[in-house]
């Protein structure tokens, strides 16, 4: 058996990972590579292998940094199955077809600008028909249910506790005479997160292959960061203006949207209206309320007992684009929830737009900000910033929470891979940036016996089990 690694590795975007046997090739993830625009284009549209030869992919959950690619693998002639769980699935229904929209917007945006210079026009890597065609191999699985992977091979998804319906793929394969067992954790999630179970523990593995996002990092807990977004809420509704939060539209603003449930339930915050504007928010939200079966025991009992989180009393829901301008009038302190987290797109930047001037309000950041984002820029303690291309000056008080990652770091990892160490004949460490990777690869080491080798993957590397 062989496994090459295409993608995430030495970085944390576009997982790919080609799992090649004598009887079957298989594809775990087929992300969107993300990066500066031109060498994205390049690098997502030609893959380092034909899609034709491909027998199966396994996704491991619906996040675009691992599903993003798979209406290009669709569209260059991949014709087999896509295997997830059914929430992730019905996840990706939303997030392919928005992340088709924002590549349709992007293509007629930059054809607006180079026509005027006569440039030829660029097409979008796919469209919205190119997405609903890779939707159509999609095949929903529940949680730890064995299926049957083509020829003389079987895989099971375990639950990764990281966002709705996000799983650790356990592939069974048969090769040259033996059956080897390998693991991927996907995106592994935090023990004790809101909402969702904690990582299964996973024993039995020969192989492991692990994500490294924070293998460098400790978190605050979700109390401590929850219990920093009750203190800032009230500290601006006692000024009377507004905190505005730039979330991610799936699994972020469904976990605030839990804490600002309980702590208005438990009067630790005021009763101000909280607005969620953002449509792919909203439909992800839909998404949640139908797939129960992912929630953690409390907060199934939580929902039998008490509203459902989602659609408390105070909580509105902005479709429309009218209805989204019409927040602007909402006279008094309110919570606004909008896309993206790093605001560098989406109605988010209407709100900064409107309240970034007035010294009453809080903007809110609950997630990582990359290097050159709006985000990033505010953190940074900006004083002038440009929205739309109009200068504003930020009065509003900017503040952080770091505890609210959907990442286990470190310590959780080493937790994780404890249990199933007495098998593992070699670990791969992927997903992370270098430094990260690197780190996490030493504290394995540490954890594990000796003779097993742990591996950080160079991009494309193939290694031979
Ligand atoms: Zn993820």
């Amino acid at each position: 058996m062989k496994i090459t690694f295409h993608g995430a590795a030495r970085t944390t975007t576009g997982t790919m990972h080609w799992v090649e046997t004598e009887h079957q090739r298989i594809l775990l993830d087929c992300g969107l590579y993300q990066g500066r625009r031109a060498e994205a284009f390049q690098r997502n549209s030609t893959f380092p292998f034909d899609p034709k030869t491909l027998d199966a992919v396994i996704l491991s959950h619906a996040h675009i940094d691992h599903s993003g690619n798979l209406p290009t693998l669709v569209k260059q002639g991949f014709a087999g199955d896509i295997s997830c769980t059914t929430a992730t699935r019905d996840l990706a229904t939303l997030m392919l077809r928005d992340s088709a929209r924002i590549q349709e917007q992007d293509a007629l945006y930059l054809n607006q600008k180079t026509s005027r210079r006569g440039m030829s026009k660029i097409e979008p890597l796919y469209s919205i028909p190119d997405a609903e065609a890779a939707l159509e191999h999609f095949v929903g699985h529940a949680y730890d249910k064995w299926f049957n992977v083509n020829h003389g091979g079987r895989a099971v998804l375990r639950d990764a506790g990281h966002i709705l319906g996000s799983a650790i793929v356990v592939l069974e394969l048969a090769d040259a005479g033996r059956t080897i067992r390998l693991g991927f954790s996907g995106d592994l999630g935090r023990i004790g997160a809101p909402l969702l179970r904690d990582p299964e523990i996973v024993t039995g593995l020969d192989y492991l292959i692990i994500e490294s996002t924070y293998g460098n990092r400790v978190h605050p807990s979700f109390e401590q960061a929850a219990a920093e977004m009750a203190d800032i809420v009230r500290e601006t509704a006692m000024r009377g203006g507004k905190v505005i939060i730039p979330a991610f539209a799936v699994g972020r603003t469904q976990e605030l949207l839990h804490y600002l449930h309980r702590q208005i339930e438990a009067r630790q915050v005021p009763d101000v209206p909280i607005f969620v504007d953002s449509p792919l928010a909203i439909n992800a939200t839909d998404v949640f309320r139908l797939h129960l079966e992912c929630f953690d025991e409390e907060t199934r009992e939580h929902l039998l007992q008490h509203d459902d989180p989602f659609g408390f009393a105070q909580l509105r829901y902005t479709r429309t684009v009218d209805e989204s301008r019409a927040i602007n009038n909402v006279q008094g302190p309110a919570i606004i929830i909008s896309a993206n987290g790093m605001c560098e797109a989406g109605r988010i930047l209407h709100h900064l737009k409107h309240n970034l001037e007035d010294k009453r309000n809080t903007i809110l950041f609950v997630g990582y900000q990359a290097e050159n984002t709006l985000g990033r820029r505010l953190i940074d303690g900006a004083k002038k910033v440009k929205v739309f291309g109009d200068e504003f000056t930020v009065r509003a008080r900017i503040a952080m929470t770091h505890g609210f990652s959907a990442h286990a770091d470190r310590n959780e990892m080493l937790a994780w891979v404890a249990p199933a160490k007495s098998s593992l004949k070699g670990i791969f460490v992927v997903h992370g940036e270098e430094q990260s990777a690197q780190a996490f690869a030493e504290a394995l080491r540490a954890l594990i016996t000796e003779s097993v080798p742990v591996t950080v993957p160079e991009p494309h590397q193939t290694i031979e089990l």
